[in-house]
């Protein structure tokens, strides 16, 4: 069993997000290049929308930035490129905002744990394999069979609390 492994941390913020996008594009096309899946212009440019911040990003807000026009119903194009990219480990959906975000380290094993900033809206992935294992023990016991485990924890991140108590303090 892996010991705590944090996928994405929280950014700081004079972090080179450019590089965080290069890199994931980078690694969905090398890992599709290596698995023969096809990562067509849309499904890549859906790839580079999620990754455009550390923020989860809805399925509309991924059409209208795709278009450019008033918003319209989602196209399934849009949902199926998102599947391809859920399938492929490169997107996480996180539920609880039906919004996504990108994986820093496709093809990891296990659930991960997402915490969501109320205040920014960026989030953090990590995949801990003891959470997984004990929530899993715990569903065992009540007899249920789990399909998926959605952890979602929500809360400030660094960057947002400072500010907060420091307007409080002085
Ligand atoms: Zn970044
Ligand atoms: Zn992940
Ligand atoms: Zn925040």
């Amino acid at each position: 069993m892996s010991t705590l492994h944090v996928v994405s941390p929280f950014p700081r913020s004079n972090h080179s997000h450019a590089r965080c996008q290069a890199s994931a594009l980078a690694c969905a096309e090398r890992t599709c290049a290596e698995r023969g899946s096809r990562l067509t212009a849309l499904r890549r440019r859906v790839l580079e929308l999620v990754w455009r911040s550390h923020e989860p990003i809805k399925a509309y807000e991924i059409l209208d930035r795709l278009h450019n026009k008033p918003r319209r119903a989602a196209p399934p194009t849009v949902y199926r490129a998102l599947d391809f990219l859920r399938r492929e480990g490169f997107v996480h959906k996180i539920e609880s905002m039906n919004a996504y975000m990108g994986c820093g380290a496709p093809g990891h094993t296990g659930a991960a744990q997402f915490l969501i900033c109320r205040l920014c809206g960026m989030a953090a992935e990590i995949a801990d394999a003891g959470v997984s294992l004990r929530l899993g023990k715990r569903a065992r016991e009540l007899d249920f069979t789990v399909d998926a485990q959605t952890t979602e924890i929500h809360g400030l991140c660094a960057g947002c609390r400072p500010a907060r108590r420091k307007r409080g303090q002085t």
